[in-house]
């Protein structure tokens, strides 16, 4: 091989190492993000906010971005942003400021996390820093976590939704919770199809906010998701029914039950897949009413976007969750 031959060569495998992408390039895998975010948490905890209340707080700013039209969409391992001027100040003339000294002067809360000597929200770990120094200092001037999250918040419902999810990740020690399940057995006899805005004849004109999902009476009705138990008992509409609040800041509403499962109450976490009551025919009448229209689970859910609540199709899901428990099985 002569010299030209070699420097070809040579070129040749420098146009090949730099089209093939390196493994640091690839998109990480869930498993890696996870795992990623819990080594955040970790660093940045405190006495005062556990790893899990990060974690919510995070999660729950990923909820809303993902609905949200007037939200930006962070980049990055973690979702956690703030309005310029609460990092920067509210008087700094430089909104978009990350020199530390500046922003402290001018009463802005942005830190420096990773000890580069700058203040940038774009980075993961200015951003944790930046929030945990802001709770802490909530804390010291409000008495207690409570009082901290609210003066952050002031917003009751996106506080009790943060709560649930951070209990949920404390009882389970990780975030990596996104296993899903149908709600009725995959083995059991049942019907159901895409019925969403249909109206209804009984109380007044509404519109069907849900899947029906018709099964014999007794029919086990599991949860869907990893949740906490917001609501449980008579409403004149539902009949027995039971709402469980999830980590994605969605309710889940599961109507008509003929009996709850005995050994559930209010608070109570459940997983996908813990039978939570039985396929029934109550409601559509004072307490007790049964029997008006044939069995079936009536399921809702509910998005809560950190302003309203609103309703939306469960049937897409319901047809993943269904294929996922047929692949199991
Ligand atoms: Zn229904």
């Amino acid at each position: 091989m002569n010299r030209f031959q070699l420097i070809f060569c040579f070129v040749l495998l420098g146009i090949f190492l730099i089209a093939t992408p390196s493994h640091a390039q690839q998109t990480p895998s869930q498993e890696e993000i996870y795992a990623q975010r819990m080594s955040y948490y970790y660093e940045f905890e405190s006495p005062i906010v556990p790893w899990y209340y990060l974690a919510a707080i995070d999660q729950y700013e990923r909820n809303i971005q993902a609905v949200r039209k007037d939200l930006a969409t962070r980049e990055g391992i973690l979702s956690i942003q703030f309005p310029s001027h609460f990092w920067s100040g509210p008087f700094n003339p430089s909104v978009e400021d990350t020199s530390p000294a500046t922003i402290a002067y001018f009463g802005g809360h942005g830190l420096d996390g990773n000890e580069d000597g700058i203040a940038d929200q774009t980075q993961d770990a200015d951003v944790l820093r930046t929030l945990v120094g802001y709770l802490h200092q909530a804390h010291r001037e409000a008495g207690t976590f409570q009082a901290a999250l609210e003066k952050y918040y002031e917003n009751e419902q996106a506080i009790n939704q943060i709560h649930v999810i951070a209990n949920i990740y404390k009882k389970y020690n990780t975030v990596a919770l996104a296993e899903r399940a149908f709600p009725i057995p995959i083995r059991a006899n049942y019907s159901y199809k895409g019925t969403w805005g249909a109206s209804r004849g009984w109380g007044g004109r509404r519109m069907h906010e849900g899947t029906d999902l018709f099964a014999s009476y007794g029919t086990p009705v599991h949860s869907t998701s990893y949740g906490v138990i917001e609501v449980m008992g008579w409403n004149e509409y539902g009949g027995w029914r039971i709402g469980i609040r999830d980590l994605y800041n969605t309710y889940h509403y599961y109507a008509h039950l003929s009996s709850f499962h005995p050994d559930l109450a209010i608070g109570d976490i459940v997983e996908p897949g813990t039978i939570i009551g039985y396929v029934g025919s109550s409601g559509y009448g004072k307490e007790g009413t049964s029997g008006k229209f044939p069995p079936h689970l009536h399921y809702g859910m509910y998005k809560f976007d950190g302003r309203t609540e609103w309703a939306f199709d469960p049937f897409p899901s319901l047809l993943i969750w269904e294929r996922q428990a047929k692949k199991k099985n």
